[in-house]
């Protein structure tokens, strides 16, 4: 039997509908659950707050891709000493519709280091991970980019690389057929990329789910002490003016996928995790930062996969480079000139090359509701952070050079807008460890609802049930006791998939 979508205008009266699992996000974590739990031919809803976009209607404006696609229009901020952007997306596939189809399995050393501290059986098994990433793979297509789709964003990256003697690699991503069409941040609009609206969310409908989009889940169900479903609201995708409300009832389990922001903030609400007092705490990132290459002859960032190239090789050192091709009025933000130099200097946009860095940062922030009730995110980076970022640009600026950049914009508040020697990227060192120099961004977190054995230390258990109230899962990477040095969709997926499997056999009475 095929399930439904059913958004915000199409009932005009309450939804009441039940099934034996309540999913709340259909991202990475989300649409892998259902995928897992309708295989084993359990009835599933899954709630997603954001829109259903159909591929044909997926621009490559920006703008319109803000609106539709992404969280606050891309205006979501963590707040420290500096504002740092948080971005994730809120329409049905969630992050994966916007996001760079980097997959990455999550490093043995980190699960080893997540085993120490959360120790012995505190975590999910590695060796069932592995199965799954296998899986994966086959199911999304991952595979190294093509040489015809990498585009000279990519392929100057490399040559940087390998020209200073550093380990690189074009990466490994979830397309088929990839068109290098550089459009992979505002919605692939091909089809090609295998995101979640267009893998697992459609087969989770073919095999009978209903997927309630615009849906915003808001007051978990609790009856004999059990989560035994969901009510949330249907909400206009724009101005969110309210519509009928959706009472969705489970009948065995309430699963929780809605990120490692938006999840901590509806356990919060729903008093879940009070016993721990971690809920909302832990917030690790991943905050990167652009460097920006002028170069004589055409890059053309609009031609090639968004991110087909990265550099793993000072990953011991808590940092991972990758090629960031963003469109105009992305990339324009970086240009640091006004007025008529800023016009002279946008008609030289087809001659950059945009690369970014990505901190395994220390720092721990929160997610919290503040005194107004508004969703507060808490994040700064520590010294020793700012350090490393400072070492990160510092090797992207020589990469630039190595691969022939006439010029380089480090970005930096303190250096010179503009460079155009290696050797003037070295004041970097003498610059105050202040966040506000940079234009950092975090677009991978973690940490919010820590897995682990002891209700005073945790908020899950390793099966990834809520301490606080059974039959409640949490499958994002809230669960993560860290960050990991890697960008996360395949291991979110994989975690997610793993906890499925657990409900699954678990209604089997296996
Ligand atoms: C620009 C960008 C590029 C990225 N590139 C990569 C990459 O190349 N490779 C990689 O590995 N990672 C990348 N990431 C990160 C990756 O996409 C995320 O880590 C991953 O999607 C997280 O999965 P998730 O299921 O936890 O959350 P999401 O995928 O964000 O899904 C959560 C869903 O829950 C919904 N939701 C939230 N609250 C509610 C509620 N109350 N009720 C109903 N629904 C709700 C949201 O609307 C959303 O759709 C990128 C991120 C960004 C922002
Ligand atoms: S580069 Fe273009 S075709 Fe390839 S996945 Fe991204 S948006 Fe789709």
């Amino acid at each position: 039997m095929s399930g439904e979508l059913v958004e915000f205008g199409a009932v005009s009266e309450p939804v009441e509908d039940i099934a034996d699992v309540v999913i709340i996000g259909s991202g990475a974590a989300g649409a892998t659950a259902g995928r897992v739990l309708t295989e084993a031919g359990i009835d599933v809803i899954i709630v997603e707050e954001g829109p259903h976009v159909p591929t044909e209607k997926l621009t490559s404006d920006m703008y319109t891709s803000f609106k539709w696609l992404w969280r606050d229009m891309g205006l979501q901020v963590g707040q420290g000493r500096a504002f740092t952007p948080i971005l994730q997306g809120r329409c049905v596939g969630g992050t994966t519709v916007i996001n760079g189809a980097i997959m990455h399995r999550m490093p043995k050393r980190i699960f080893d280091h997540w085993c120490e501290e959360r120790g012995e059986g505190g975590v999910l098994r590695y060796e069932e991970l592995e199965r799954i990433w296998d899986q994966l793979d086959l199911e999304l297509s991952v595979g190294t980019a093509p040489e015809d789709t990498l585009g000279r964003n990519n392929t100057l990256m490399r040559r940087g690389v390998e020209g200073l003697g550093l380990r690189g690699n074009s990466i490994r991503r979830n397309v088929k057929d990839c068109q290098g069409s550089a459009h992979c941040n505002q919605g692939c609009p091909t089809g090609r990329k295998q995101s979640m609206n267009n893998t697992y969310v459609p087969l989770a409908i073919e095999r009978g789910a209903r997927v309630y989009a615009t849906c915003k889940a808001e007051r978990f169900i609790v009856e004999g002490g059990r989560a035994r479903g969901v009510v949330g609201r249907f909400l206009h995708p724009l101005t969110h003016e309210p519509g009928p409300t959706l009472t969705a009832r489970a009948r065995h389990a309430v699963v929780v996928a809605a990120s490692a922001i938006q999840t901590p903030v509806l356990l919060h609400d729903n008093h879940i995790g009070r016993t721990s007092g971690l809920v909302g705490e832990r917030l690790q990132c991943h905050p990167g930062a652009g460097v920006v290459g002028v170069f004589d002859d055409p890059v053309d960032m609009w031609f090639g996969a968004n991110q087909g190239y990265e550099s793993t090789h000072f990953w011991d050192e808590r940092m991972k480079f990758e090629s960031v091709a963003m469109p105009l009025e992305f990339g324009a933000a970086r240009l640091p000139e006004v007025g008529p130099e800023l016009m002279h200097r946008l008609g030289e946009y087809g001659h950059l090359a945009i690369w970014g860095v990505q901190v395994r940062a220390r720092a721990h922030g929160s997610v919290r509701r503040n005194l107004f009730g508004r969703r507060s995110i808490r994040y700064d980076m520590n010294d020793g952070d700012i350090q490393l970022l400072k070492l990160g640009i510092k090797r992207l600026t020589e990469m630039m050079f190595e691969s022939g950049a006439r010029e380089v914009l480090p970005g930096v508040h303190g250096l010179p807008e503009r460079i155009s020697t290696v050797d003037e990227i070295e004041p970097i060192f003498g610059l105050t460890d202040d966040p506000r120099r940079f234009h950092c961004i975090a677009s991978h977190m973690f940490g919010t609802a820590v897995m682990g054995l002891g209700r005073n230390n945790s908020v899950v258990d390793p099966r990834l049930e809520a301490h606080d109230l059974p039959d409640l899962y949490v499958t994002d990477s809230s669960v993560f006791p860290t960050n990991m040095g890697v960008n996360p969709q395949h291991s979110v997926c994989a975690v997610s998939w793993l906890a499925a499997e657990g409900i699954a056999d678990r209604l089997a009475g296996r």
